[in-house]
């Protein structure tokens, strides 16, 4: 009996797993047309200053809207893009048109010079030969000061290939980019390339963020990641804040800036428009 269940047991899995195969594959191929259909936009996402909830920036989120599937999260369609080589298409798309956008907000006044617009790369991209050049191309393009573009990278991007992925942080560092660290806390990395790489800004994953007012861990977590920012001079984010008593506790801890759907859902441009108004 007991071999039976076994044997249900893993035609289940093997089940599930075709089922979940045959959508990734069924996703991969609707993504191929994806961009040139015009099926992929960007939203944006405001980061507000602790105190004077001002809007420091923003983060561009990306969104793709298709006959057959309607929206796909991108926490189910990026990793589908980065198991094929369509990623680089669509990271440069992207690119282009948050650059595009910036541009537009930049020389309307809307934009001010200490505002950050953060794009998120993937560890793909970064390891893509043309990369840097890309990035130089599409600013020189856009005519836009890279002082106003960061970049958003994973921890787990520098365990493997560290030579190269140092190199390719230094190179754009030297056009005028800067980087944070998304979802801090969450990797596999030491701390030691927060003294090597030129980081500026660390973002604390919102999973430390959702119980910071009650558990005791999580706030210790949390005030240890901004102890780590004061001493090395780099500016704090917290994601994914949802509550006030959330708002007060950081705000009391010292985080730097806030962001998450208490401020605003990421919005589409015209709406973080209002919002800068
Ligand atoms: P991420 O970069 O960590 O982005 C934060 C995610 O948290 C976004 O989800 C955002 O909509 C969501 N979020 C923000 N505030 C709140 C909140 O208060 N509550 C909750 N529950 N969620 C909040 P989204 O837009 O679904 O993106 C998911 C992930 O997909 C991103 O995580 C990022 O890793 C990836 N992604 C999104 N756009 C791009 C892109 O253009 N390029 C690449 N390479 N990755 C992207
Ligand atoms: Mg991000
Ligand atoms: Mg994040
Ligand atoms: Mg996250």
């Amino acid at each position: 009996q007991s071999k039976e269940k076994g044997r249900n047991l893993y035609t289940f899995f093997e089940q599930e797993m075709s089922q979940q195969a045959s959508r990734h594959l069924q996703l991969l191929n609707s993504l191929r047309g994806a961009v040139s259909n015009n099926e992929m936009s960007l939203v944006y996402q405001p980061k507000v200053d602790m105190h004077s909830n001002k809007i420091m920036g923003a983060e561009a989120l990306l969104r793709w809207n298709n006959n057959d599937f309607g929206f796909v999260s991108p926490a189910e369609f990026i990793p589908v893009l980065e198991g094929s080589s369509l990623i680089s298409q669509v990271g440069h798309w992207v690119l282009d048109q948050a650059f595009s956008q910036l541009k537009y907000w930049y020389s309307a006044g809307q934009w001010r010079e200490d505002m950050g617009l953060a794009i998120n790369i993937s560890p793909k991209q970064l390891l893509d030969k043309s990369f840097v050049e890309q990035v130089e191309v599409l600013l020189a393009k856009h005519d836009i000061p890279a002082s106003l573009v960061e970049f958003e990278i994973t921890e787990n991007v520098l365990v493997e290939n560290t030579e190269r992925i140092t190199q390719v942080l230094l190179q754009l560092t030297e056009l005028g980019i800067s980087f944070s660290i998304d979802d801090f806390g969450t990797g596999y990395s030491s701390l030691a390339y927060l003294k090597k790489l030129p980081i500026e800004v660390l973002k604390i994953d919102k999973s430390f963020i959702d119980h910071c007012t009650t558990e005791g861990n999580d706030q210790a977590i949390v005030r240890s990641i901004l102890s780590i920012c004061n001493e090395l001079g780099l500016t704090s984010v917290a994601e994914g804040v949802e509550y006030q008593e959330q708002q007060h506790q950081l705000q009391d801890m010292g985080c730097d800036l806030l962001q998450g759907y208490l401020f605003s859902r990421p919005v589409p441009a015209d709406e973080f428009e209002m919002l800068l108004k």
